[in-house]
C-alpha cells in the first residue's frame, strides 16, 4: 500500500512526563492552580521546565505535595485534603484546582478522583476541583495537556448552538489572529478549550464542530465526541499548507464558498511563501531525523518535507493515533519511516548510522548528540513557541534553519563531506 511505512518499537524511553504541560496550561489559565502530588524529582522537573521557582506559587500556580509528606501517614487522603483546603483559603482567587498525579507508589495509591469529588462537595461551587495524571509512567509531556483538557470536558455546559470550537492551547496572539481570519471567512461563533479563564468554559453539543489545534488530544476529542461534538479531519495548522487546509476544513463545514476562502487566504499564502524562501534555501536537501517526544512530529515532518524541501530520515512519535493523523500520514512521501514508540538506544544508533543534518529531540538527548557533532533542535521549544497558522510558517521554518545556520557559522571552513566523518567534528 502506498504511503509511509508504519513501524513500532518499545524499550527505554527518554521523554519528559505530562507534568511539563502545566507550564503552558497555567500561562493560558492564570486563575487555575496545579497541585502536583509528586516527588522531589517532579519539583525539579517543573522548576527547570518553567525556569522559575516552584515555591513562588503566587506567580506560578504550582505547588508540590511530596511523597515524603504522604509516606507513613495513616490517611494520606486527609493530608491531601488539608493541603488543598489551606491552599484554597490562602488563595481565594483560585477558580479551578487541578490535582495532578505522578509516579511515586505513595501517590499512585491515592484516589485523586475521589479526593476531587470530596473537595468539590466541601467547596460548594466556590472552586472547581478536577484531577488528572501527569505521571511519566502514563504520559509524555504533551499528553499532560490532553489529560487536563479531558478532565474539563464533563464540566462544559450543554448547548446545541452552531459554533466552532478550537481545542488545544494556542498562544493568545495566534488565537486572536486565527479568530480574526475565521471571522473574515464568515465564521464568527468561535470558542476555545482551554479558555483564557478557567471559569469561562465553552458549551458543547450537537451544533459544535471541533477543530483540533494540536495533534495530541486523543482523549479530549473522544470525550467531546461523546458530548455530541463533531471532530473535523484535517491536517494540523503547522506550516502554510497545513494551516490553510485546516482553515479550509472549517470553512467547508460552515458552507463558506470556496471563492471567499481563496480571497481571504491566498494573499496570506503568497506572503508565507516569501517568508519561507530564505529558510527553504538553508533547509532544502538537508536530512532530518525526528525522535519521538511531542506528538507534533508528523505535522512538522510534513511541513519540513513539503514546504522546506527537507529529506525525512525517520519520523518518530510517542503514540500514533492513525485516525486523528490520517490526513497527515497521507501527505508524507511514500516509504517514509514513521516509528511509533521508543527504544532510545536503538534510535540513537540509527541517528549515528544515518548522520542526519538535524535531529529533533528532547533536551536530555540534545547535549550528547551536539557533542558528537550532530545539530539538534529541542522539541520542547516547539511547544512553547507561537508556531500555528499561515502567518507563522516563516517563524516555524526559522526554528529549524537557525541551528543549521549557527553550525555553519561555527564551522565555516568545514567541507560538506566532513560531516560524515566524526573526526572532523
Ligand atoms: Fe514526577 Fe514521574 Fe514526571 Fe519524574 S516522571 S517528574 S517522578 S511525574
Amino acid at each position: 500500500m502506498a504511503g509511509p511505512t508504519l513501524l513500532k518499537e518499545s524499550g527505554p524511553r527518554e521523554v519528559f512526563c505530562g507534568l511539563t504541560s502545566i507550564v503552558w496550561l497555567h500561562r493560558r489559565m492564570p486563575d487555575a492552580f496545579f497541585l502536583v502530588v509528586g516527588s522531589r524529582t517532579c519539583a525539579h522537573l517543573i522548576q527547570s521546565a518553567a525556569g522559575v521557582m516552584i515555591f513562588a506559587e503566587p506567580r506560578f500556580g504550582t505547588a508540590i505535595l511530596s511523597e515524603r509528606d504522604l509516606a507513613g501517614l495513616a490517611d494520606a487522603h486527609e493530608e491531601l485534603d488539608r493541603v488543598a483546603r489551606e491552599l484554597l483559603q490562602r488563595r481565594p482567587e483560585i477558580k479551578t484546582l487541578f490535582l495532578v498525579g505522578s509516579c511515586p507508589s505513595e501517590v499512585i495509591k491515592l484516589d485523586l478522583a475521589r479526593a476531587a469529588e470530596r473537595l468539590n462537595e466541601e467547596m460548594q461551587g466556590q472552586v472547581r476541583v478536577v484531577n488528572y495524571s501527569g505521571s511519566g509512567i502514563e504520559t509524555t509531556f504533551t499528553q499532560g495537556e490532553d489529560g487536563a483538557l479531558a478532565a474539563l470536558v464533563p464540566l462544559l455546559p450543554d448547548s446545541d448552538e452552531r459554533q466552532l470550537l478550537l481545542v488545544g492551547t494556542l498562544a493568545d496572539a495566534v488565537e486572536d489572529r486565527l479568530i480574526h481570519l475565521f471571522g473574515r471567512l464568515g465564521i464568527s461563533s468561535i470558542r476555545s478549550l482551554p479558555p483564557r479563564q478557567s471559569t469561562e468554559l465553552p458549551a458543547v453539543g450537537s451544533g459544535t464542530t471541533v477543530l483540533l489545534t494540536q495533534p495530541y488530544l486523543t482523549e479530549t476529542s473522544r470525550r467531546l465526541k461523546d458530548r455530541g461534538a463533531r471532530i473535523l479531519q484535517a491536517p494540523f495548522p503547522l506550516g502554510a499548507e497545513g494551516s490553510r487546509a485546516w482553515m479550509a476544513a472549517a470553512a467547508e463545514d460552515f458552507a463558506v464558498p470556496p471563492v471567499t476562502v481563496e480571497a481571504v487566504l491566498n494573499p496570506l499564502m503568497a506572503r508565507a511563501q516569501q517568508a519561507l524562501a530564505p529558510h527553504r534555501a538553508m533547509l532544502e536537501g538537508k536530512r532530518i531525523f525526528l525522535l519521538p517526544e511531542s506528538q507534533l512530529e508528523l505535522p512538522l515532518a510534513r511541513f519540513l518535507q513539503r514546504e522546506c524541501g527537507m529529506e525525512l530520515v525517520e519520523v518518530g512519535t510517542p503514540y500514533l493515533n492513525r485516525e486523528q493523523m490520517r490526513e497527515e500520514l497521507a501527505l508524507l512521501p511514500e516509504g517514509t519511516a514513521v516509528m511509533e514508540g521508543q527504544h532510545v538506544e536503538q534510535q540513537l544508533d540509527r541517528v549515528r548510522d544515518s548522520q542526519p543534518d538535524l535531529v529533533v529531540c528532547g533536551m536530555g538527548l540534545a547535549n550528547p548528540l551536539e557533542a558528537e557533532g550532530i545539530a539538534t533542535k529541542w522539541s520542547i521549544e516547539l511547544v512553547f513557541s507561537p508556531i500555528h497558522g499561515i502567518d507563522q510558517a516563516g517563524d516555524l521554518a526559522e526554528l529549524f534553519s537557525r541551528p543549521l545556520r549557527r553550525r555553519q557559522l561555527i564551522q565555516p571552513a568545514l567541507h560538506p563531506e566532513a560531516r560524515h566523518n566524526p573526526i572532523h567534528n
